[in-house]
């Protein structure tokens, strides 16, 4: 591998399963970039010699996935992005200093503005299921787009009260026998639990308090439409769903590593979810 081909990859353990190989692939050839994008399957004991040797592997930047993401960022020089949501997804080489950020917190973001345009107009109060990595990115999100009302709802609650002291009262923790009693104030609902994944429980969460001016976003995109998103669209509600995330969370890593700021296109969509059908 030489400079001239400019490389970036994926790290995880596993790795085979990442999308964003096809992702990546698809904009390097739509640019017509001298470009690759790899799959690096990395042992959680390799991932710190690999990062600090990503120049030398002939790589400018990298995806960081599971189990790494905490790692990453604290062997690279974060962004404010990075350190509130306490995990990187993404890095890059800047004249020899490994930078880092995490691309889920703009992915959630730009993928509301571009289905649900002006969901951030009136800041009403909140619903977030889940207080994992990706409520952590989701809540940095929220936050820098002024909601003050955020209610995190999950299983587990001294997650969702670690959330609280992370992120300020902005973040008030709740029980699951809260939600429905939540959902009649709720302009906005978010599952970024598991549930509702092939392979994982169902998420019981019934929809039928909630306003019909509510949005609601799943973070979930296999399968593509999760039961949430199918009854709320049923109620006409509008929606986000995972793969938007997923896609426009994709935009920034491609910019800062081969410098042209890709679209997130009809085209590129129908490729992932393609994929995701097999
Ligand atoms: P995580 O850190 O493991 O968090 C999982 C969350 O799901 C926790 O809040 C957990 O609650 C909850 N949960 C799991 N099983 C549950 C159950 N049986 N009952 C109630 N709650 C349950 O995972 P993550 O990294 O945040 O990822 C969450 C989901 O988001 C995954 O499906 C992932 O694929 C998806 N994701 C999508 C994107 C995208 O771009 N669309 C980006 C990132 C992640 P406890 O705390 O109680 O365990």
């Amino acid at each position: 591998m030489t400079r001239s081909l400019r490389s970036a990859c994926v790290i995880g353990w596993p790795v085979q399963h990442s999308r964003s190989p096809l992702i990546h692939e698809y904009w390097i050839k739509r640019h017509g970039i001298a470009g690759a994008y790899k799959r690096e399957e990395v042992m959680p004991d390799a991932f710190g010699h690999f990062i600090r040797t990503l120049g030398e592997r002939g790589y400018y930047g990298a995806n960081v996935t599971l189990p790494h993401k905490e790692v990453a960022l604290a062997l690279s020089t974060p962004d404010d992005r990075a350190r509130a949501v306490g995990a990187a997804n993404t890095l890059w080489l800047d004249e020899g200093t490994l930078r880092s950020t995490n691309t889920d917190v703009e992915g959630f973001t730009a993928n509301l503005d571009a289905s649900v345009p002006g969901w951030d107009a009136h800041l009403g109060e909140v619903v977030v299921l889940g207080a994992g990595g990706a409520a952590r990115a989701i809540l940095c999100g929220l936050i820098e787009r002024g909601f003050q009302h955020i209610h995190v709802v999950n299983r587990t609650l001294a997650r969702a009260e670690a959330l609280r002291a992370r992120f300020g009262e902005v973040v008030q923790p709740a029980h699951w026998s809260a939600v429905s009693h939540l959902l009649t104030r709720a302009t906005m609902l978010i599952n970024a639990t598991t549930l509702g994944m092939a392979g994982q429980p169902p998420l019981d969460v019934d929809v039928s308090p909630l306003h019909r001016d509510t949005v609601v976003a799943d973070i979930v995109y296999v399968p593509l439409v999760t039961p949430l998103l199918a009854t709320a669209r049923a109620r006409g509600l509008a929606t986000a769903d995972g793969l938007g995330m997923l896609l426009h969370q994709a935009v920034r890593g491609f910019s800062l590593w081969f410098g042209v700021r890709p679209e997130v296109t009809p085209e590129l969509r129908a490729l992932v979810e393609a994929d995701i059908g097999r």
